[in-house]
């Protein structure tokens, strides 16, 4: 019975403490710090998403209670996003279904990049956005090609294609692809991102031609995680890509995902998410003082799905005691955050198909 009784302890309850600095022991007042307030009237210019993967309620208490800083706090209003994917009974989402269901307003099966579930495309708002004459973009700390970058790029019944998901992204109109992944880009699709006006580079730092559409990869597989010195770093890539595509007086539409959280999520690793909140932070300081220098952009932040059913308990003298219900995603909701112009629609409980109808209809009526 013991033995029961242990076995179901262990796949109920993964307890993991984290040490807190002293000086963050005795928890912070939450406060209010709203850097600018929106304005209903005015329709966005250009957008800029941050996807945190994996990110629920639990992995922003943490972040709270953990890390130096809560940038979250400086968004003006919150939501909260029910991710379920279209695929029988499941509520539970996997990267796949609910990046399409951001990238395109429409509901999927798990597994699916942005085509519906009879294997037909689906046009993100990367494609739109382009249509409209608008610069476009994505970043991220996975290799380029996974689940959630992919969606906004690709169209394919498989998110384990990822060779043809790199092709794709090589013929297509996205003007900055940064992020890891190097090991899916061969000598082939770099011929076809060439034949197709594109710049392949390997270093941040390393000079474009602005004519060109620039794919950068900084490393084989997924980026290093932000705790054993991710460089770039998130907030570097995705500094070099807004300057790059706020050149377009058109506007810009940039993805920008924190890949790693939900991997700390399956890994049941306090420590892993920690960093990557704190890279997270890093990035929504760096895009909040972009907005206050440019107040047409809309600055969004919410996760495709929670990971690790994650919460947080009081742990031995101030540590925190990070429970962990799954080493995989969890239905539970996750929330959405939002500034700037357009930002008060996200003020409200909402389908993730609802971002993606949201978005493309600013895209659509600039
Ligand atoms: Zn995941």
């Amino acid at each position: 019975m013991i033995y029961f009784i242990s076995i179901f302890i262990f796949f109920i309850a993964q307890a993991q403490d984290l040490e807190i600095p002293d000086q963050l022991k005795k928890p912070p007042m939450a406060e209010n710090s709203i850097l600018i307030a929106d304005d209903k009237a005015v329709t966005p210019k250009s957008i800029i998403l941050i996807i945190a993967d994996g990110a629920g309620i639990g992995h922003y208490t943490l972040s709270y209670y953990a890390n130096e800083k809560f940038s979250p706090s400086h968004f003006q209003h919150v939501g909260l996003v029910a991710t379920h994917p279209n695929d029988g009974f499941k509520k539970v989402a996997d990267s796949a279904s609910s990046g399409t269901a951001i990238a395109t307003g429409q509901k999927t099966y798990n597994g699916a990049i942005s085509v519906n579930d009879r294997g037909e495309p689906i046009e993100t708002i990367l494609e739109i956005a382009n249509r409209m004459g608008m610069s476009t973009g994505i970043v991220a700390t996975s290799s380029v090609t996974h689940a959630t970058p992919a969606s906004f790029i690709a169209h394919i019944d498989s998110r384990k294609k990822e060779a043809e998901i790199a092709r794709q992204m090589a013929k297509s109109n996205v003007d900055v692809i940064f992020g890891g992944g190097a090991n899916f880009w061969s000598d082939d699709i770099q011929e076809i991102l060439r034949d197709n006006n594109g710049q392949y580079i390997t270093d941040i730092d390393e000079s474009h031609n602005p004519s060109k559409r620039i794919v950068g990869l900084f490393n084989e597989g997924p980026m290093s995680s932000h705790s054993e010195g991710r460089s770039p770093t998130t907030t570097e890539m995705a500094k070099r890509a807004l300057s790059i595509l706020d050149n377009n007086t058109g506007g810009f539409f940039l993805m920008i995902e924190e890949s790693q959280i939900d991997w700390g999520g399956h890994s049941n690793d306090p420590e892993y998410i920690k960093g990557e909140m704190q890279s997270l932070n890093d990035l929504i300081d760096m895009c909040l003082q972009y907005q206050l220098e440019n107040q047409n952009v809309l600055v969004i932040l919410t996760g495709d799905q929670e990971s690790g059913g994650v919460a947080i308990h009081d742990g031995q003298e101030g540590n925190l005691d990070v429970q962990f219900t799954s080493d995989y995603h969890s239905a539970n909701f996750v929330p959405i955050w939002a500034s700037g112009p357009g930002a008060h629609f996200f003020d409200a409980m909402m389908d993730n198909t609802m971002i993606g109808k949201q978005l493309i209809k600013y895209v659509k009526n600039r």
